[in-house]
């Protein structure tokens, strides 16, 4: 409540300013009477005449529970405003969030596993420092349009990352980023179109996760 009354508040001082959403966040871990009541009472919460203008997801979503935690709390939130999923960026956790209700997500790992020279492709998870890719003059992916994959080969971001120059974390982070948003704009369109489900199948059906598995 005192947080509604605060951003009416600062919302009525900043008039000047462009209007700043506050969502409200959803916790209760992997309690469904829990994550049903912050829902119930956040989705319902009014004062000062404002409501949340969306809503955030988050804390304790493993892989196993993922889309049922999202599912019981979207459920009862109200169906017109956006829900955030905090903390999600793994591809195929990305498709679990968007089929059970989710609008946007924020997460550290593309740029995280990037660091350690992980990269993501349509074909799935690889590590640049693996000793096959010293002589493989290809991109990471050559469906990626972004910076890295129309400048560089494997086999150069392979020779700065064994290297241990800080340009390879760059590069390999500017590829996953662009990755990630390139998948959502493909899922965003499967929605418009109406053919999510399908573009999901296609997608896994090609995505191996190769390597180690990491939800943060
Ligand atoms: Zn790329």
């Amino acid at each position: 409540m005192r947080c509604l009354d605060e951003h009416k508040r600062l919302t009525d001082l900043r008039v000047d300013k462009p209007y700043q959403a506050l969502f409200g966040v959803i916790q209760g871990a992997q309690y469904e009477d829990l994550r049903k009541k912050a829902a119930t009472d956040f989705g319902a919460m009014t004062s000062s005449d404002i409501s949340y203008d969306g809503f955030g997801i988050g804390g304790a979503l493993d892989k196993d529970s993922l889309g049922t935690i999202v599912k019981w709390v979207n459920e009862v939130l109200p169906q017109e405003k956006p829900k955030h999923l905090l903390g999600i960026g793994a591809p195929e956790d990305l498709f679990v969030g968007v089929e059970n209700g989710i609008d946007t997500f924020d997460c550290v790992l593309a740029s995280r596993i990037a660091r350690t020279s992980a990269v993501y492709t349509m074909e799935g998870r690889f590590n640049l420092t693996n000793a096959i890719y010293k002589r493989d003059f290809n991109p990471i992916d050559d469906e990626c349009d972004c910076y890295t994959c129309t400048h560089y080969t494997r086999a150069y971001l392979h020779h700065v990352f064994r290297g241990k120059e800080i340009v390879a974390a760059t590069l390999a982070t500017i590829h996953n980023e662009r990755y990630i948003v390139r998948l959502v704009d493909q899922m965003r369109q499967a929605l418009l179109d109406g053919n999510f489900t399908d573009m999901k199948a296609d997608f896994l059906g090609r995505y191996k996760h190769k390597s180690g598995q990491s939800n943060d």
